[in-house]
């Protein structure tokens, strides 16, 4: 697995300040998308145990960080070695929240409890699903690219019966 980005702080992708880690790979090939070079799994630079490290410590090091988002590219079609990686920042932080991007909708991640895509999935507190549809695209959404795409509170739509939007923790 490559990752092509890695932001040690930023307010953009997340609820307030949050590390972001952009992993290379992704074949929606969703019209309009904001950077089609991370689409070649092969962009970037490897992302290896050592670098994991790094970054997780460098993380567990700032105090003033309230997550981690895992971004792309599209994490899910990186799904097993996400994981792995997602072990590693457990056994440093392990109630740090992470927050996920997809193309992929919810309910297709959780078609097959236990598919490498419903374990990572289960790994995170918040993902943003969904493809970006050129169409439906809205700057002023917070977090998000088009109308279609959602913030959904992984824990409590696991618990129930379908999606729970997410909500800030002040509205
Ligand atoms: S899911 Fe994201 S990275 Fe993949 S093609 Fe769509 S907009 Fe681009």
């Amino acid at each position: 697995m490559n990752i092509c980005g890695y932001y040690p702080e930023s307010i953009n992708e997340g609820e307030g300040l949050r590390a972001v880690i952009f992993l290379s790979g992704c074949r929606h090939r969703c019209p309009g998308c904001f950077n089609p070079k991370t689409w070649n799994f092969n962009f970037g630079e490897p992302f290896t145990l050592k670098r994991q490290h790094e970054i997780i410590a460098e993380m567990a090091a700032n105090p003033l960080l309230d997550g981690l988002t895992l971004a792309g590219g599209d994490p899910f079609f990186s799904a097993d070695e996400a994981c792995g990686f997602l072990r590693e920042l457990r056994t440093v932080l392990p109630d740090f929240p992470v927050w996920i991007y997809t193309g992929y909708t919810y309910e297709e991640l959780t078609a097959t409890p236990g598919s490498p895509e419903w374990n990572l999935l289960a790994m995170c507190q918040v993902v943003i699903d969904g493809r970006f549809v050129e169409e439906l695209k809205d700057t002023t959404l917070p977090y998000r690219g088009s109308s279609n795409q959602r913030i959904i509170d992984i824990p409590a739509s696991l618990a129930g019966s379908g999606v729970v939007h997410w909500q800030p923790a002040v509205p």
